[in-house]
Formats: C-alpha cells, structure tokens, sequence
C-alpha cells in the first residue's frame, strides 16, 4: 500500500507540534484496503472472538482479541502476552498478510523501518468504551515502536506524558490513521478517551477498531 505520492505526509493533516517519536499518518489505509483489512479482523475474530478482558478495576470496556505468534491478555493474574488463546487454549491465529503490509507502509520513512511485530492486539470499541491512560509495558523490547492503525468511528486518542499525572493531548484518530509511539515517545501515557458513534465510514462497521502491533516476545 504505497503512499499516493513519494513525498511523506509527515503531519499533514495533523497538529503540528507532535513530540518526537510520536507520527500520525491520516488516511494511510485507503477505503478499499480499511474493508479488506476489517474482513481479515472478522477472519482473525471468527477463530478467535473478541472478549472483554478482566483486570484490576473489573471487565475492559473495549472487546479483544488477538493474532500473531503472541497476544496480550489481562486476568486476575496481571496483563501478559499468552502465545496461546487462554479462552480456548489454541494459538493465536496468524497475522494476515494484509496486517503486516499496513504496517510495513505504516513505518516506511520513521525511525522503524524494519519493524517486524510478532503480536497483534485488536481492541473493539462500541458506544462509550474507552481505554484508561496507561503504558505499552508488557513487551520485552522498549526500543521498538507501537503501531496503532483504526479502522471505523473516529476516536480522541488521549498521549500524554511519561507520569500519569502529566496533561494528556487529544489526537483524533479516525479510520485509515496509522499512529506511531516509538522512541522518546514509546511510554507516554495514552488511552481512548471516547469515540465518536456515527462517524465510521465503514458501512458494516459501527464503532471503532484498533490494531495495535507490537514486538511482544
Ligand atoms: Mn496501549
């Protein structure tokens, strides 16, 4: 999925003072490609369905599920990465092709150019779920890069700073967006805030989908 022109779209069409480590690509993923992708979520969901996950503070709003050699899971025995599905005990299902050529288009022109993701967490978020400020810090290796890509309604990404406490930013990320948290901006603190219903310009999808893709083992 090569970018329409060669120019990188660094910011664009988006606030200009992203801290460094942080890139936003609007519009990465056309519409075409955003309905296959969403088609191989469905495949990944049909082996292996979404589910609340349980933690501390009780059950995630946002579904889960997993694909890739590992995926994140939270019970009462903490948040970890599982190379099986603890609900059924088979594998992950296996990363689509099309998850990994999104994100090779995703970190072509950062820092990560190489990044290969051995997990992917898929989160789904219907009306008024959210995701609570927190850190990516569960995988092995902080000095690769998260990449986030969403798919359906628009959602205010919340990145804030390295401490809970610091001022967090709204980003809204929309369907087609790819964010990259790697670097100096790989621990912000970050979340969902909220999404927007009505927005998706996905016709089979409402809510919102995110892909986040990790280097977990
Ligand atoms: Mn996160």
């Amino acid at each position: 999925m090569p970018r329409k022109s060669s120019q990188p779209r660094l910011f664009a069409d988006a606030p200009a003072k992203l801290p460094p480590g942080l890139f936003h690509w609007p519009g990465l993923v056309d519409p075409a490609r955003q309905e296959a992708l969403l088609a191989a979520v469905r495949d990944v969901a049909g082996s292996a369905p979404f589910a609340h996950a349980r933690t501390r503070m009780g059950l995630t709003s946002a579904a889960m599920t997993n694909a890739g050699d590992a995926g994140w899971w939270s019970d009462l025995k903490g948040y970890r990465y599982e190379t099986r599905n603890p609900a059924t005990g088979a594998p992950w299902p296996p990363m689509p092709a099309i998850f990994r050529e999104v994100v090779r288009a995703a970190v072509a022109g950062t820092p990560w150019p190489d990044f290969a993701p051995d997990a992917c967490l898929i989160n789904f978020y219907g009306v008024g779920a959210r995701m609570g400020l927190h850190q990516d810090r569960d995988e092995k290796d902080f000095a690769q890069p998260i990449v986030t890509v969403s798919l359906g309604d628009d959602g205010d990404f919340q990145i804030g700073g390295m401490t809970r406490g610091e001022r967090a930013e709204v980003l809204i990320v929309r369907s087609g967006d790819a964010l990259i948290m790697g670097g100096d901006s790989r621990m912000r603190f970050h979340g969902i805030r909220k999404i927007h219903p009505g927005t998706s310009p996905l016709a089979t999808l409402a809510g919102r989908i995110s892909l986040t893709f990790r280097k977990a083992l």
